[in-house]
């Protein structure tokens, strides 16, 4: 049976517009994926429910603001809307006191620090380290992630000596996309410069790329994974552009086609790495058929995962597993999906 006939039996993509010739391609490159488990992951800064999965209704990988919901940047595509739904914490004292209640109260394993950016990109977090040396000495199994922006190589070390775990930044190929969405007279070598220089610390990096984030189109997509293919990556997050958070009218909403076959040619490319689905993608019927197209392309986690990503698993024999942390973070509990496989997170 094909997959696209193994498809019709995942209730949650009954009427789902399945592109029938990108669904071949990934079965003719099914023997890349075969066996390689996927991780769904729940992160608990966001509401969460689906009919496969339940979030864990506990607060243990909050995201803080170091900004609260100021950014100097105002990027088209984000209109500082992402740090809306994070903790504000906007001195090191305030972060200290909420994280060390909410160990005491919420068995907080970790958080991400966040912020809005400077004119140049730039989130200035080095008041916060002192804090983040004591929490860490406090509670060593306390895993830390930041948000970098752009940096230089001394500030990417006082990142990593401060004891943060991973470092995650959005990387941009296309120099109109910086200039246009992103209002910044930076050069698409800032972004790689920033990249190397966080690979040379010992923090686990994460890169992100924004699938259509030239207002809708792909265009610097195969050069950022040019960049992050250069680079001793930990893992690399995808994540597609939401028209939702834009100023209205500017933003087209990439075809579910074009997105997989930014899945393929990342699995491609980043063969060896993890290479995961983070939180941001539009809703309904695209987030499902995104999700199909994502566990049929072989990346190795999903954030959030829409109804019907488990049983596509399931119908092309991917071993999954659930956890309850940031899809970048290996922190959290793990629940096993699927009775062939023992995840190791
Ligand atoms: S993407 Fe980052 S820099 Fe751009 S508006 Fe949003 S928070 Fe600000």
């Amino acid at each position: 049976m094909s997959w696209f006939e193994k498809l019709s039996a995942v209730e949650a993509l009954e009427d789902a517009p399945l592109d029938p010739e990108l669904v071949r391609e990934f079965e003719r490159a099914a023997p890349r994926v075969a066996g390689r488990p996927i991780r769904f992951s729940t992160p608990t800064f966001k509401a969460y429910s689906s009919c496969d999965l339940e979030g864990c209704g506990k607060n243990s990988f909050p995201a803080f603001s170091v900004t609260a919901g100021g950014c100097a940047l105002m990027c088209d595509h984000c209109q500082a809307k992402i740090l809306e739904p994070m903790i504000p914490a906007t001195s090191p004292e305030t972060l200290e006191r909420k994280v060390r209640e909410m160990i005491a109260t919420q068995e907080l394993q970790g958080f991400l620090l966040s912020g809005g950016s400077t004119r140049r990109n730039e989130i200035r977090y080095e008041r916060y380290y002192p804090v983040i040396e004591r929490l860490k000495r406090d509670h060593p199994g306390l895993k830390v992630a930041i948000h970098s922006a752009l940096l230089d190589a001394p500030r990417a070390r006082s990142m990593a000596d401060a004891g943060v775990d991973t470092a995650m930044m959005d990387v941009i190929g296309a120099q109109e996309t910086i200039r246009e969405v992103y209002h910044l007279e930076r050069a698409v070598d800032d972004f790689e410069s920033t990249l190397a220089a966080l690979c040379a610390t010992p923090m686990e990096v994460v890169p992100h790329i924004v699938i259509g984030l030239h207002y809708g189109r792909i265009l610097g997509e195969p050069a950022a994974l040019d960049i992050v293919s250069r680079q001793r990556i930990h893992s690399l997050v995808l994540v597609v552009i939401m028209p939702f958070y834009a100023k209205p009218g500017t933003f087209a909403t990439p075809s579910t086609t074009d997105v997989g076959r930014i899945f393929i040619e990342t699995r491609t490319r980043i063969a060896e790495r993890q290479v995961l689905l983070g939180c941001a993608r539009p809703p309904g019927m695209h987030r499902r058929v995104t999700d199909a197209y994502a566990v049929m392309a072989g990346l190795d986690g999903i954030a959030f995962p829409a109804d019907g990503a488990l049983g596509v698993a399931h119908a092309i024999g991917r071993p999954a597993a659930q956890e309850h942390a940031c899809c970048s973070m290996k922190a959290g509990r793990t629940i096993k999906l699927h009775p062939r496989v023992e995840m190791k997170l």
